[in-house]
């Protein structure tokens, strides 16, 4: 049982500028450390370091990169047993983050490409005796769409990126869990010929178009703002706690980790959003993705 993440492993190269150059532009920046991430791990590790049980299935290259991209998947404990070393590059996420707490990110996907519908169902018991699946969108899609072909239990799908996959595959999640932008992106996929996308809906309404779209629950999340649940009987939006954002990266990761850590216990999806909205808040007042992470003990913003 426990919680499966079929996901990403990255190295994030973080660097900071005081605003984000214009195309073209030469700007001087700090940092350039190595940190782990990746939204598979990410989000691995946040559910982990909150007590859940996470099993981890992907892969990293044989390279320098490798290291610094698993240690903290390793130091929360997540079960790390198959994930591969393949040959060739670990995934790379170059992370640009601005004075204002923006980021722009630019991701190498490296060996993460290498998980496949023939690598994943290698792993199919595994998936299979999961009471969670947690899906992001940084394998291929032929990958994505063989371990929900796998999962017995729930299949919880973090669509970030919007990458091309199957439509009946990704209504099986529940909930999908998407910002504002990756919402229009998703509704754009899986009505291509509709002429009255609307850019400018509310953010309430996109979660509606989602649940009328077949999804059986949706979670939208709202930065500052904190997030919007919608299910076929009830919407409600739940606010963040205010706190000041330093780094906004892997906020929406340390989010989906804690929502899955808290329905893997049994909590309602009200309740566990309730609950996620405090973990990525307590996120953006720390740099970096994992390392910003809170433990069961901490104390979290309200
Ligand atoms: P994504 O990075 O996937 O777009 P969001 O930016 O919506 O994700 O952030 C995910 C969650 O992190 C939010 O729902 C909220 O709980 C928290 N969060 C993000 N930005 C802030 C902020 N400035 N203040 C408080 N909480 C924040």
């Amino acid at each position: 049982m426990g919680i499966v993440v079929v996901g990403s492993i990255n190295a994030d190269l973080g660097v900071r500028v005081e605003r984000h150059p214009n195309p073209g532009e030469t700007l001087l920046g700090s940092g350039g450390g190595i940190s782990p991430g990746g939204k598979g791990a990410n989000q691995a590790v946040a559910a982990q370091l909150l007590g859940a049980e996470v099993t981890f299935i992907g892969a990293v290259g044989d390279d320098a990169y490798a290291e610094p991209a698993l240690r903290r998947l390793k130091e929360s404990g997540v079960d790390l047993s198959r994930v591969a070393e393949l040959d060739g590059t670990t995934g790379l996420a170059v992370i640009t983050v601005s004075d204002d707490g923006e980021n722009c990110i630019i991701v190498i996907p490296g060996a993460n490409s290498h998980v496949t519908a023939d690598y994943v169902s290698r792993h199919d018991e595994a998936i299979a005796a999961a009471s969670i699946v947690l899906l992001q969108g940084e394998i291929p899609a032929d990958g994505f769409a063989a371990a929900v072909a796998a999962a017995s239990g729930r299949v919880v799908v973090n669509l970030a990126p919007v990458v091309p996959v199957d439509s009946a595959v990704l209504r099986q999640a529940d909930p999908l869990i998407v910002n504002e932008h990756e919402a229009q992106l998703v509704l754009q996929q899986l009505h291509p010929d509709s002429t009255n996308c609307d850019d400018t809906a509310e953010p309430a309404q996109l979660a509606h178009d989602l649940i009328n779209a077949g999804f059986r629950s949706v979670v939208m999340t709202l930065g500052a703002a904190g997030c919007i649940v919608v299910t076929e009987t009830e919407s409600r939006t739940i606010p963040a706690p205010p706190v000041s954002a330093v780094d906004t990266t892997g906020a929406g990761d340390a989010f989906a980790g804690a929502l899955v850590a808290q329905l893997d216990s049994g909590a309602s999806l009200i309740d566990a959003a309730t609950f996620a909205v405090r973990v990525g808040a307590f996120a953006v007042q720390g740099w970096g993705a994992q390392d910003s992470y809170p433990l069961a003990t901490d104390t979290l913003p309200s």
